[in-house]
């Protein structure tokens, strides 16, 4: 599929600039594989405003947010998950502003008991540290998405359909899209001007898939969170990362055939007899840069645990049969 909504030739950081009527948004300088240009915060409404996604604890991001701010009243801190590069700053502008911060929760609870594991450590690097005797000093990671902003806890804890902002014409309630993370939310406004727009977080994004990365992550909630937005009417969609998306629900719906095309792929690799996970990311992601292997191998996992869910392929482990699977596991086919 294609992704095509990417920033415009005039984009700029740390400048408050109007994405739809009633809307402005500014992008944080935290570039990254997993942010594309950055951060976007959102603010909605004109004198009374909502903030979504206040984002990461930089202090460029935090002025040029106080600076959008100023003259006018805060009145609700939206968050849609509790990546680092979302939530940190909702705290500082609660302080400033006195607004409650709304959530699903806070970040999901993590199987205690389900290690993920790890990748061998020289799979998906280019740069390799190599020590004196050899041996490699990269370090080990046991999460290869983005880190997660635990402290975060909302003053209100939202559901589905709960209505969060209101002002002027404008409506906002809150839709709960598990998947990316369980505590994953988009937030659906409705306003004459700008019509029904969906702000999207990470479930949706316009230049890439979203991660969706085990333990906390989850691939069929995901692809029942992907059919509940693909199934709504919006005008535009708006992700934290890239620019606007039109006709979103064709859109979406491109998404959940990328991915059920993404799970039938790991499913025919693993049949041809890719076992591990790193055989099956270097099988099907040969065209991916290699520095997205390791959260590719992540989004693999995400996949198996959902064709383990349905029963289509299996742990072959040593460990027995009660074992959570883990990015070193050994798959087969049933
Ligand atoms: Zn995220």
């Amino acid at each position: 599929m294609d992704f095509v909504t990417l920033e415009p030739d005039d984009f700029a950081y740390g400048v408050s600039a109007e994405v739809v009527p009633g809307v402005n948004r500014i992008v944080a300088e935290n570039p990254s594989k997993f942010t594309y240009r950055g951060t976007g915060t959102y603010i909605i409404g004109d004198t009374d405003v909502a903030v979504i996604d206040p984002g990461p604890a930089l202090d460029s991001h935090r002025d040029a947010l106080a600076a959008a701010l100023t003259g006018r009243t805060v009145r609700a801190i939206l968050v849609t998950h509790c990546h680092a590069d979302h939530s940190p700053l909702a705290a500082w502008l609660r302080t400033e502003s006195g607004a409650p911060t709304y959530a699903f929760g806070p970040h999901g609870a993590e199987t205690a008991e389900w290690d993920i594991g790890m990748l061998p450590d020289d799979f998906g690097r280019l740069d390799l540290d190599v020590s004196a005797n050899g041996t490699e000093a990269a370090p080990r990671e046991s999460k290869v998405e983005e880190s997660t902003d635990v402290g975060f806890v909302p003053d209100v804890e939202l559901r589905s359909g709960d209505h969060v902002f209101a002002t002027g014409p404008i409506d906002v309630t809150a839709i709960h899209t598990p998947g990316h993370t369980s505590n994953h939310t988009c937030f659906a406004m409705t306003s004459e001007s700008a019509g029904r727009v969906l702000f999207t977080g990470d479930h949706v994004m316009g230049w890439s898939t979203t991660v969706v990365s085990p333990p906390d992550g989850d691939m069929a909630e995901y692809m029942n969170s992907l059919r509940t937005v693909a199934g709504r009417r919006d005008d535009v969609a708006i992700p934290t990362h890239g620019s606007p998306i039109s006709n979103p629900s064709h859109f979406m719906g491109q998404l959940v055939d990328h991915r059920l095309e993404r799970e039938r792929q790991v499913l025919g690799a693993v049949r041809r007899g890719s076992s591990t996970i790193p055989k099956i990311v270097t099988d099907l992601y040969a065209d991916v840069p290699i520095e997205l292997h390791r959260p590719a191998a992540a989004s693999v996992l995400g996949h198996l645990v959902k064709l383990l869910g349905d029963q289509l392929v299996a742990v072959d482990d040593d460990r027995g049969v009660s074992v959570f699977p883990r990015l070193d596991s050994t798959y087969r086919a049933v």
